[in-house]
């Protein structure tokens, strides 16, 4: 079967690819600048990728970029969109991008017969972030959406993108009749197949290299199962709606102390940005993505360890 795959040089999406070429799919993988080596290296040289891997150029700004590469796919993955926590433009840099551009990919999709299911790349970003209350005996669930004023109040730019793009795509897809899934994951740790560092390991990278935490609890989750969630969202005929991704939820504190236990000899730090009562955890439910799709999600500790292992690989650590 013939896939389309979108962003595919990024963190998420190299591991999408990876796994898709493996199950022998052809996959047709879209990336902004196919003649940068650093974007589309590690692609190329992944097994399988001479017989069944192409890629092409689009960009979620332009209007109809991925007309002629999702025509004829069964199935889109559609990760692309920016991750970036700090911006000077939230329009420009974040919103128009993810917004516009899911739009845009699932423009394509409406016109092409051939494509039986889509999936989105979303984000817990799109679940958690409301007026309810998050304290350690919250669950949160598929049933939960963000809040856009929430988002805008507290100036978290890329949780509103996420929000606003996994919106406007569920209006699109009921509109139109397309069969589209959502993953919703926690912050994404594990080995990096792209030889840059992406957004969400920098903290990991900063605890390594010794500065003091912020007082935030997150969710983490591998990036191995994060990219076979994709996978069964899409193969399981009987998968449906949204699929939240976590294996816990932690304060940076707590991820602090999972690295020394990992590595004594290193200087992580105790030490908090700002001397304040630490923000509490809460918890996501993975009874569904655990129901519907069978995963079983990785031990932090182990994507944790892995992360590492492959900043170093990687020469971003020594
Ligand atoms: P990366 O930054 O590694 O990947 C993002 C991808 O989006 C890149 O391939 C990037 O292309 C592409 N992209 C950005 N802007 C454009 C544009 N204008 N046109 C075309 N492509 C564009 O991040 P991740 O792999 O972490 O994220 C992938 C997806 O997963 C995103 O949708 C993100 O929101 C979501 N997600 C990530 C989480 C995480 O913790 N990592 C958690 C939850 C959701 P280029 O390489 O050219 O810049």
């Amino acid at each position: 079967k013939v896939v389309c795959v979108t962003g595919a040089s990024g963190f998420i999406a190299s591991w999408i690819v990876k796994f898709l070429l493996q199950r022998g799919y052809t996959v047709r993988a879209t990336v902004r600048y196919p003649s940068n080596l650093k974007k589309v290296d590690h692609l190329v040289k992944l097994e399988g990728a001479k017989e069944r891997l192409q890629l092409f150029k689009a960009d979620l700004l332009e209007e109809g970029s991925f007309d002629s590469v999702v025509e004829g796919c069964h199935g889109v993955f559609h990760t692309a969109s920016p991750v970036r926590f700090v911006v000077n433009d939230p329009q420009a840099e974040l919103l128009d991008p993810a917004v516009k551009g899911t739009l845009n990919v699932l423009k394509s999709c409406a016109k092409s017969p051939s494509v039986k299911r889509v999936v989105l790349t979303s984000s817990i970003s799109a679940v958690a972030f409301n007026r309810r209350p998050k304290t350690p005996q919250v669950v949160v669930d598929e049933t939960w959406f963000s809040d856009p004023d929430v988002c805008r109040e507290l100036e978290l730019w890329y949780t509103l993108s996420k929000t606003l793009a996994e919106d406007a795509a569920w209006k699109f897809v009921n509109e139109n009749s397309i069969d589209m899934i959502s993953i919703n994951p926690t912050m994404v740790a594990g080995p990096l197949l792209q030889p840059e560092i992406n957004e969400s390991v920098e903290p990991i990278l900063n605890l390594i290299n010794g500065k003091p935490f912020p007082n935030k609890s997150f969710g983490w989750v591998d990036v191995k199962d994060v990219a076979n969630a994709h996978i069964l969202a899409y193969e399981i005929a009987s998968a449906s709606g949204r699929y939240c991704l976590v294996e816990r939820v932690i304060h940076y504190s707590e991820l602090a102390t999972i690295l020394r236990g990992l590595y004594p000899t290193l200087q992580i730090p105790d030490k908090c940005e700002v001397d304040e009562p630490y923000i509490p955890t809460y918890q996501i439910s993975t009874e569904k993505a655990k129901k519907d799709l069978g995963i079983e999600f990785t031990p932090l500790e182990v994507s944790l360890r892995e992360t590492v292992e492959s900043f170093r690989e990687k020469k971003i650590v020594n």
